[in-house]
């Protein structure tokens, strides 16, 4: 059997059908993740990894129930506590942070019999979308070396490109599953706020966080978040309401779908070289029987200020336990508990963490606190309204993941905002709490992929996948 990029349900398939040894893929996948090394997407293979794929493979010959993911080996985000082992976030200070329990969406996986293979490299505790904050070094794009691989789930995005898993998860606070995946040409989905549930992820923004999968098609993303949705007793923000049947609500067609383009949104697109590929995908849909409306939301621009300060406000108050006594390694031993905690966080956070934790106290201080955390909380509701209006007459809308291709490795390291910029597109869905995919549709001038983005009302997954996986049944 070619072991060359197969989907999480074919590897299932062929397992259950005793076509296919688990640690036969298992060992393909270690084999790709030592032949890409130098992209440093995976930060740490697990020694058990070869001993869990033998087990499934017992649990095969034995013939007892076996899961819908049996032996489909995974890569997780550094940030996803696994039992036993690392996650560190990406951070020094989290280096040898042993997680003491796993994360329920990953439980609920392992229990449908995944292996976990490794983790993956990733921004430091998510903030960024280069992977360049990592303090193992920046992840390189799966295309060329020379460009981004996005981020923050740059690793799990990259691996997934370049074949060495079937699938990973990542996380998504401002577009940290769907940049990646756009810029590596490979599908990821930022799940409705509450859909799936935190507990086992590292916070990095409560309100804004959530926890998806990165995967070579839409089938395979339907399923794995099927197994993971659904109400969670250890995190309150997690939703009861049914999970669907994500894969077999995708249906072969599109007619009389509704999809919105926002005006302001547009207008930034045009200015690209890129407006074409998106153009196409428009004229498709419509050709296939869907309507297409167009219309405005003027403040659009202010939700990127918005998320920046929710997000660095909350930030900074999550990050205040890591401190070397209550959480992770300790900086230069001192005397006193003050000192302790300046030299832990001063040795031991990268930069672009500590400008966070710093705006972050900026925004919340009794001083600032009406003109900025508060003014953003009030944008946010704004802004809600205004979709829930769009949400009323229209299915999805349709944006760009980011501005076009990934960009070359240091070109935005000396220039924070221009990085933040990045973000005007992904961030929209987080601010809402809807849902939201990136699929690849097309190819940059430097031949990278490029990504669109479908957005659906809150609980609306099936509606996004339906869309996504006939857009990519049409071949490029
Ligand atoms: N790039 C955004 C940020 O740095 C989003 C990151 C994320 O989604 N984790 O905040």
């Amino acid at each position: 059997m070619n072991l060359a990029n197969l989907t999480a349900i074919e590897i299932a398939e062929s397992i259950r059908a005793k076509k296919l040894k688990c640690v036969d893929i298992t060992e393909y996948y270690l084999s790709q993740i030592k032949k890409y090394k130098d992209k440093n997407a995976v930060l740490e293979v697990f020694d058990d990894a070869m001993a869990c794929a033998q087990k499934i493979d017992d649990r095969v010959a034995s013939g007892e129930h076996l899961g819908k993911l049996i032996g489909v080996p995974i890569l997780i985000k550094d940030n996803i506590m696994y039992n036993g082992h690392i996650s560190s976030s990406a951070s020094k200070i989290l280096e040898h942070y042993v997680a003491p329990y796993t994360a329920t969406a990953l439980d609920r996986l392992l229990q449908e019999g995944v292996v976990v293979l490794g983790r993956t490299n990733m921004d430091e505790f998510a903030m960024g979308g280069s992977c360049e904050n990592s303090a193992y070094g920046p992840c390189k794009n799966a295309h060329d070396d020379k460009y981004v691989s996005g981020g923050s789930s740059g690793g799990s995005a990259v691996a997934v490109a370049l074949d060495m898993c079937a699938f990973a998860l990542g996380s998504d606070t401002g577009g940290s599953i769907r940049q990646p995946s756009s810029y590596n040409g490979v599908v990821g989905l930022k799940p409705t706020y509450g859909r799936v549930s935190r507990y086992g992820l590292t916070a990095y923004a409560d309100s804004l966080d959530t926890l998806g999968a990165i995967t070579k098609n839409v089938a395979d993303n339907a399923l794995v978040l099927s197994i993971m949705a659904g109400k969670d007793t250890r995190d309150m923000t997690s939703s009861p309401i049914k999970v669907d049947d994500y894969l077999h609500s995708i249906e072969n067609t599109i007619k009389g779908k509704k999809i919105a383009i926002i005006k302001e949104v547009q207008e930034l697109v045009d200015k690209t070289d890129y407006a074409h590929v998106y153009q196409n995908i428009i004229d498709f849909c419509q050709e296939h029987g869907a309507f297409v409306t167009k219309c405005s939301i003027p403040e659009y621009k202010s939700i990127l200020p918005t998320y920046y300060t929710l997000a660095m406000a909350e930030a900074s108050s999550n990050l205040s336990r890591i401190d070397g006594i209550r959480y992770g390694d300790r900086g230069r031993d001192s005397d006193t508990v003050n000192d302790i905690y300046t030299s832990t966080r001063t040795e031991l956070f990268g930069n672009e963490v500590k400008r966070r934790i710093m705006l972050g106290n900026f925004v919340l201080s009794s001083t600032h606190y009406n003109s900025y955390y508060q003014k953003a909380k009030k944008v946010t509701t704004f802004m809600q309204n205004k979709f829930a209006e769009v949400f009323d007459f229209c299915d999805l809308i349709f944006m760009p993941t980011s501005f076009g291709e990934a960009f070359e490795i240091g070109s935005k390291t000396s220039d924070p905002v221009s990085m933040y910029i990045e973000d005007m597109f992904t961030v929209t869905a987080n601010i809402l709490g809807v849902p939201a995919i990136s699929i690849p549709v097309g190819k940059g001038s430097h031949g990278l992929p490029i990504g669109l983005q479908i957005l659906s009302k809150h609980f609306a997954e099936s509606e996004i996948y339906n869309m996504a996986n006939f857009i990519m049944s049409r071949g490029e």
